[in-house]
């Protein structure tokens, strides 16, 4: 189990509690990072490999 994962889960659960509206969200796959604007790669780490979930 690797911290970003875990940390990675806890916001998304958190984000399904407290946010209800129609949006995408972006996070970097690797850091956890959540990339706020429609970017390609992550301000954190650099890292391209960005998941989206629909909610
Ligand atoms: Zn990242």
């Amino acid at each position: 189990m690797s911290p970003g994962v875990l940390s990675g889960n806890m916001m998304e659960r958190l984000r399904r509690v407290v946010g209800t509206r129609q949006q995408s969200h972006l996070e970097c796959r690797r850091c956890g990072t959540t990339l706020e604007t429609d970017g390609t790669a992550c301000p954190a780490c650099g890292s391209s490999d960005i998941a989206r979930y629909d909610f």
